[in-house]
């Protein structure tokens, strides 16, 4: 950074000559590193943001358009490389692009702009991050992610979302501890002291964080800040010379709540400091309450004594949603996006149940996909179909459509009804033959992005207005025969996942 600091500011000085005699010259064209860091430290008022930096771009998204939109849409866009005057971003499915070209680009470029002003247009590119280096794009997140930028006020340590609170979080086996104990410490300070509770990305920690933080906050001191930016400020405090007022204001709380702890990597000074702290408040009776991706004795850069304080107190985890709760979820998710919208958000049981069953990874998912469908039927006034459905979502679910064929959705439904595929192929029309037939062309258009007349072709050359009457026919049918559903059900678990009895 340093080095690149110095090159700029000869480059800087070089222009400047260049400029005294007369020269007009594009400063976009020579020096955008050094115009684009200008452009960030005069937006940041100084802070020590020194990079074009996708992560503020983001966090601008969030500021701006809310939360729930960027979670549902925003979040996927990653950022490529810049040029002169555009952005290459990616997102992952089409759909996504579309949808966020059509209703959001305007505000995004007003966001990137802020920070890079020449930038006239982005473009997306589509990534599909399943396939393609996944791994990079999370690990990249994940740096950024470790980066504040917050305005050096001690009124902005604590960030309380008033809207995760106990009344809408959703319990089942996965979590009931969690909750308890954390329902616990709101009642009776100490009873539990540290609370430690730990578990995946998206599972619910920061939601029972907050829950805690909003009902102490009533009557008691309560400070709830990310490890991360317990570290920030521990430095730029060092930095300022400051550290007697750090002390003071973490020292004098009577709850603190410490999120993803398994961030707090930070040098032996700071874990020093963090010992000491986390000692006088406990001896003063103050509640301690901690977050972390992983139990104590798993973190790591982390001092031995401090994870067996970590111990000390109750360790709890929250483990990933069985179907119960995920439904449970997706229905008081709907009945809250109802009431906000104050109208009837109609979503029907089928596609509840298959966004219940399909979205097995995290809480965190599984609301960015009701809030996604949602928006989708206000926007288009209609619910979606299940295809439908399956496009929208389709970066979220783990159907892996380069592994189904209609070869195999043939096999396998004919195998399912016992008939030869010749059978299937054939221009027959018994009704023995009928339904496997439309059921096969069904699965077909709904599992894989085949168009009408490419399925028409694969069942024997047929015509496309066939291909649209069985869909219709097998749809029409599931809605009044629960036992079409169960099979269709269980043919596409054999077909994405060759389980048989699932959903
Ligand atoms: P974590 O901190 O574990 O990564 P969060 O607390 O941020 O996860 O949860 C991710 C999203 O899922 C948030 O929008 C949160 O409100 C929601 N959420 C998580 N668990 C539940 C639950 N049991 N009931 C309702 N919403 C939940
Ligand atoms: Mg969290």
């Amino acid at each position: 950074m340093l080095d690149c600091t110095i090159l700029d500011f000869i480059f800087f000085l070089i222009l400047k000559i260049i400029c005294c005699n007369n020269f007009i010259i594009d400063l976009t064209e020579l020096s955008p590193k050094y115009l684009m860091k200008n452009n960030i430290n005069q937006n940041l008022n100084n802070s020590e943001v020194k990079n074009f930096n996708w992560n503020l771009i983001q966090s601008e998204m969030k500021n701006k358009l809310g939360l729930d939109i960027f979670e549902s849409w925003l979040k996927k866009i990653d950022f490529i490389e810049e040029h002169h005057n555009y952005l290459l971003l990616s997102v992952p499915t089409r759909f996504i692009r579309d949808w966020i070209t059509s209703r959001y680009l305007d505000q995004i470029l007003q966001i990137i702009k802020l920070y890079k002003k020449d930038v006239t247009r982005v473009e997306f590119k589509i990534v599909d991050i399943k396939k393609n280096n996944y791994k990079n794009i999370f690990e990249k997140n994940k740096d950024n992610e470790n980066i504040s930028f917050i305005k050096d006020t001690y009124s902005l340590y604590s960030r309380i979302d008033p809207n995760k609170r106990f009344d809408n979080f959703v319990t089942g086996k996965s979590n009931k501890l969690a909750h308890q104990a954390s329902l616990k410490v709101s009642e009776k300070i100490s009873f539990y002291n540290p609370l430690f509770i730990y578990g995946g990305v998206g599972m619910g920690k920061t939601h029972l964080l907050n829950s805690i933080g909003l009902e102490l906050k009533k009557d008691k001191k309560v400070m709830l800040i990310s490890a991360e930016r317990f570290m920030y400020q521990f430095v730029k405090s060092i930095k300022a010379n400051d550290m007697v007022k750090f002390k003071e204001y973490f020292r004098n709380t009577d709850v603190l709540l410490i999120d993803d702890i398994q961030f707090m990597n930070g040098k032996e000074a700071m874990q020093e400091e963090f010992f000491h702290t986390f000692n006088a408040l406990i001896e003063k009776g103050s509640q301690i309450i901690i977050s972390a991706d992983r139990p104590p004795n798993k973190l790591p850069r982390i001092q031995e004594r401090i994870k067996s304080r970590f111990s000390g107190g109750l360790v709890v985890d929250i483990q990933k949603p069985d179907i119960d709760l995920r439904k449970k979820i997706v229905e008081k998710k709907l009945d809250e996006l109802c009431n906000l919208y104050s109208e009837q958000v109609k979503i029907s049981k089928d596609i509840q149940n298959f966004i219940s069953s399909e979205i097995t990874t995290s809480v965190r998912e599984l609301v960015g996909a009701i809030n996604r469908i949602v928006s989708f039927t206000r926007i288009y006034n209609k619910t979606p179909s299940l295809s439908e459905t399956k496009v929208i979502l389709k970066d979220l679910l783990n159907l892996n459509e380069n592994n189904v064929t209609i070869d195999l959705i043939q096999t396998l439904v004919c195998k399912f009804f016992k008939i030869s595929k010749n059978e299937m192929l054939s221009s027959r029309r018994s009704r023995y033959l009928v339904r496997p037939r439309q059921t096969a062309i069904y699965l077909t258009k709904i599992l894989t992005s085949k168009s009408l007349p490419e399925i028409g072709r694969e069942f024997s050359n047929r015509d496309h207005t066939t291909i649209i009457h069985s869909v219709k026919t097998i749809e029409k049918l599931k809605e009044k025969n629960p036992e079409i559903i169960e099979n269709i059900n269980k043919l596409k678990n054999q077909i994405l996942y060759k389980k048989e009895n699932e959903i």
